[in-house]
């Protein structure tokens, strides 16, 4: 069948580079996959039973289309507690097919065709094709090495044009694991409110933090009436197949995220409603635990990668390192594919990543310890042949 039926706007949007890597990884033996960005875990005993309960005593019906009102005030709690922060649950919060849908929905009700969206990159793969279907246009400001990967507020300053309508921003990030300072969280906020911006900010793997305070945008002075927050439940809560994410945002921009999800969604899987009222109240400790565990392996593998020669910037949050491979001589892509066929170690190619990307790989560590020990063997053997 010829493509001529589809529209213009998916047939400019490519495939995400991502995926050939698990694809091609995907028919081969013995492939060690630091690539697939979530966590090993299976989602935690209770929050699994609570799911389980849910089916068995007949929660088999629709909610809400924001979600179960119960489910939205032990967020708005949740929220409380952990950033001082004070949504409605009535008005305020919303629960999405993860924070995938969430970011959707945030494009769709601020754009309208041409409007410029300031995407802090290298970032999550989604993020430019997201703008584009919503018919913006993405404008990447790279977060760069020598900065820890933290913003650059400058650089981000001078992508603003009179057609910017928000900032989209993702701390702790995908994929080069930094969390940005509380310093330059304000200075972006200072340019939100001076240029009149939306902040949009992904903070899906705000529990995942090593030894830093994760600073929740929106909690920032002036900044809840901005900003679109975006959270879920995939990472924290190891909850990726259940598909449940959720807003916060104030009622005029949730309330325009609603109504689209009122006719694309009209209302999540109601057993994963459930089951996150389980991980709200009764989680934490399973957060705590596998963030330990997440830390383990952190440590191992930033000591290792720098120690073959692949200099990596100290991750401080999510589960991902990003070596530089510069001194290899390889771009990116060749890095990965090579890396994969060689000595079947599958990493993703920064170049995936969008504007300072290129140089560095992905490698996600929410992998078995002794299969990031023997990655790490592997990898040391790759580049001492290349
Ligand atoms: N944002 C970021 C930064 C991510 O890394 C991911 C998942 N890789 C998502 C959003 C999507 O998460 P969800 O499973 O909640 O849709």
């Amino acid at each position: 069948m010829s493509s001529k039926y589809l529209s213009s706007r998916i047939r400019e949007i490519p495939p995400s580079a991502i995926r050939k890597f698990f694809d091609l990884a995907s028919t081969m033996q013995d492939v060690i996959s630091l690539s697939i960005g979530e966590p090993d875990f299976t989602t935690p005993e209770p929050v699994l039973q609570a799911g389980i309960r849910s089916l068995q005593s007949g929660q088999t019906h629709y909610t809400s289309n924001a979600g179960k009102l119960e489910l939205r005030e032990a967020l708005a709690e949740y929220l409380f507690r952990l950033y001082h922060i004070q949504y409605d649950p009535n008005r305020e919060i919303m629960f999405t097919i993860g924070a995938s849908e969430g970011l959707h929905l945030a494009a769709s009700v601020l754009l309208n065709p041409g409007d410029e969206m300031i995407v802090s990159t290298p970032c999550f793969v989604s993020y430019q094709g997201i703008i584009r279907m919503a018919g913006g246009v993405p404008v990447e400001v790279a977060c760069r090495k020598e900065d820890q990967f933290d913003l650059d507020p400058q650089a981000i300053a001078d992508a603003i044009t009179p057609r910017t309508k928000a900032i989209l921003i993702n701390f702790p990030c995908n994929p080069t694991g930094a969390v940005a300072s509380r310093e330059t969280l304000l200075e972006i906020s200072r340019l939100a409110d001076a240029h009149d911006l939306i902040v949009i900010s992904d903070e899906i793997y705000d529990r995942l933090v090593y030894g830093v305070e994760h600073v929740c945008f929106p909690a920032l002075p002036g900044m809840q009436q901005r900003t679109i927050l975006l959270g879920g439940f995939s990472k924290d809560y190891a909850m990726t197949g259940w598909r449940i994410g959720y807003v916060a945002a104030a009622p005029e921009l949730l309330q325009a995220m609603l109504r689209m999800h009122q006719y694309i969604i009209m209302c999540i899987s109601t057993t994963a409603q459930d089951a996150a009222l389980e991980a709200l109240k009764t989680g934490e400790s399973f957060v705590q635990e596998m963030c330990q565990d997440y830390d383990r392996r952190r440590k191992m593998i930033v000591s290792g990668l720098n120690q073959i020669g692949l200099p990596t910037v100290e991750p401080l949050g999510a589960f991902y390192a990003f070596p530089d491979i510069t001194s290899t001589g390889l771009d990116s892509a060749a890095f990965a594919e090579r890396l994969l066929k060689e000595e079947k170690v599958a990493v993703v190619p920064g170049s995936a990543f969008g504007k300072g990307g290129e140089g560095f790989v992905r490698c996600c560590y929410a992998t078995a310890y002794d299969k990031i020990e023997e990655a790490l063997e592997r990898i040391d053997r790759f580049i001492s042949k290349i």
